[in-house]
């Protein structure tokens, strides 16, 4: 433990973000470098519990060693921070970006002060590590003779490739779009997450012998069958990338959009163009709703913004949430609170306004007449609770309202992942959908054949996407040699068995 006083001494200060207005001016990352000296005392705050839940149960889901790096941290140690901080997480740079930071939410200061900044300390060592040149590409000394596909190149077939990598495989990894990185490339926006980042660590991977095949869509274009023959193992790290639609009344009409067709298209003419070549949904000078919030709901209102576009609204169907924890949500629980997220905070600035409304249902997109979006009728609607303490909603007599909009942004989650694959494998489905393999065998019914990440788990997070990842190279390479020396992500492992 750092300083034993930190706690008392220091109070919580966050690394800022840019200036709203400026970095609406461009797609560069929002976040801005920190000074050695402000992250040295937000790691002397850490008390170094005896049990330290932000490394696991409903803390970090990849066991990120918190306490330990802290203390380096406040030591000045950043080398060995970072050594300890590669032992648990491959991909610090991204989760040290995107991550909601479970951790923070079950810091044990938390319980009383606001908690520590955790994720910024990690970026910061992980920041320092690349600039350092203390990050570099470490091959294995010897080759397995053993082969491993994996379908998917998102956080979850990456972690699994650098682990199986790393213990000798020769591993290939197909990904049908033209750019490595799964929803790490074409989801989550430049300016949360810098493609040269995603791009730095994949090479990274190359360079250690991981090979790569873009513009492959196994299902299409490669036999799945023939990739499993061609094998020793197979991995399918596809995503859920089913969207869940809106079939209400003009669903149909120009301007209605899936969110991810409006990011995707950007972020590829982004990077191909700087938007030069005009491939993309442009919302300048639109008025623009975003339906669902979430992630995927936030950037979109960040990119509308980005665009310059004249209006922006997010319907939201959840009543607003409380400013602090409700008593059904005690520490260590994910605090479901209200927060002001980039996006939001933007909008604040550029029209002084948070764009979220709460406790709305669309009922219907307008025609202008000549098959164009125009607007949104909506109602509102109440929540209640019954007996049973389960929740539904009516709608409100007399809160009809109609929104005006050129463009429609369905953002509402996402189904599972498509099931091309594995119906050619005749993988068994779960209840929802998603590749049936419990979590922590990750195999799924066909012999040689593993699943990890949102396809298996339903749609989640980047961190949980490595912790699967990692999961799954160790099941792999047990079933290929029998025993394994890669880690088990340990008592997550259990604790994440009963909510997978
Ligand atoms: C807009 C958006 C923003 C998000 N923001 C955050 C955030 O801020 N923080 C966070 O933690 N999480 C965020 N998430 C969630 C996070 O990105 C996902 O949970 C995570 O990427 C899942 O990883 P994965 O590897 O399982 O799948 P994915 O990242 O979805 O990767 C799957 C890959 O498989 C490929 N694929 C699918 N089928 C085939 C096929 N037949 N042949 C070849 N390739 C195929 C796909 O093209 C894709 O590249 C966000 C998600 C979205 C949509
Ligand atoms: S990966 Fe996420 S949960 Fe884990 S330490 Fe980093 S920010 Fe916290």
């Amino acid at each position: 433990m750092g300083k034993p006083t930190g706690f008392k001494e220091f109070e919580r200060k966050e690394v800022p973000y840019r200036n709203a207005k400026m970095r609406l001016q461009d797609f560069n990352e929002i976040y801005t470098p920190s000074a050695e000296e402000p992250l040295r005392t937000q790691g002397a705050r850490c008390m170094d519990c005896g049990v330290p839940f932000c490394q696991s149960g409903t803390g970090c889901p990849v066991e990120n060693l918190i306490p330990e790096w802290n203390d380096l941290i406040y030591r000045g140690r950043w080398r060995e921070a970072l050594d300890r901080l590669h032992k648990t997480n491959n991909f610090p740079e991204f989760t040290g970006r995107v991550c909601p930071a479970p951790c923070e939410g079950a810091c044990v200061l938390g319980v009383t002060e606001p908690p520590v900044t955790i994720k910024n300390i990690e970026n910061a060592i992980i920041d320092r590590g690349f600039l350092e040149g203390w990050v570099e590409a470490a091959p294995p000394a010897t080759r397995s003779g053993k082969r491993v596909a994996i379908v998917g190149s998102g956080p979850a077939g990456l972690a699994a490739a650098a682990q199986l990598n790393a213990v000798g495989h020769q591993i290939t990894v197909y990904e049908r779009a033209d750019r490595i990185g799964g929803l790490l490339m074409y989801g989550i926006p430049n300016m949360k997450l810098d493609k040269t980042i995603v791009e730095r660590r994949v090479q990274l991977l190359r360079d250690e012998g991981v090979k790569f095949i873009t513009g492959a869509n196994v299902g299409q274009d490669i036999d799945p069958l023939e990739l499993r023959e061609q094998n020793d193992a197979l991995l399918l790290a596809t995503g859920a990338t089913v969207p869940r639609n809106l079939p209400i009344p003009g669903r149909e009409l120009k301007g209605v959009h899936f969110a991810m067709e409006f990011l995707t298209a950007n972020t590829k003419s982004l990077l191909d163009s700087k938007l030069a070549d005009g491939r993309f949904i442009s919302a300048k000078g639109k008025d623009v709703v975003v339906i669902g919030g979430g992630d995927t709901g936030a950037d979109c209102i960040g990119t509308s913004l980005r665009h310059g576009c004249k209006s922006v609204v997010n319907f939201e169907l959840l009543p607003q949430p409380p400013a602090q924890r409700a008593s059904d949500n005690p520490w260590p629980q994910w605090p479901r609170v209200y927060r002001i997220d980039y996006s939001h905070r933007e909008c604040i600035d550029t029209f002084g306004q948070d764009p979220r409304q709460y406790c709305i249902l669309s009922k219907e997109f307008l025609d202008d007449g000549a098959g164009n979006l125009q607007g949104v009728r909506t109602v509102e609607v109440e929540w209640t609770k019954d007996e049973t303490g389960r929740w539904s909603n009516t709608e409100k007599p007399g809160s009809e309202k109609i929104w005006k909009a050129d463009l429609a942004f369905l953002s509402m989650g996402f189904l599972g992942p498509e099931q091309t694959v594995s119906d050619k494998l005749e993988i068994s489905y779960d209840a929802r959908g998603n590749y049936e393999a419990q979590y922590g065998r990750f195999a799924t019914n066909v012999e040689g054949v593993f699943a990890a990440g949102d396809c298996r788990r339903g749609q989640s997070l980047v961190v949980w996407a490595i912790n699967e990842g990692r999961g799954a190279a160790r099941v792999v390479d047990q079933y290929l040699m029998g025993e394994s020396v890669l880690p088990a992500p340990g008592v997550s492992m259990g604790t994440a068995l009963a909510g997978a």
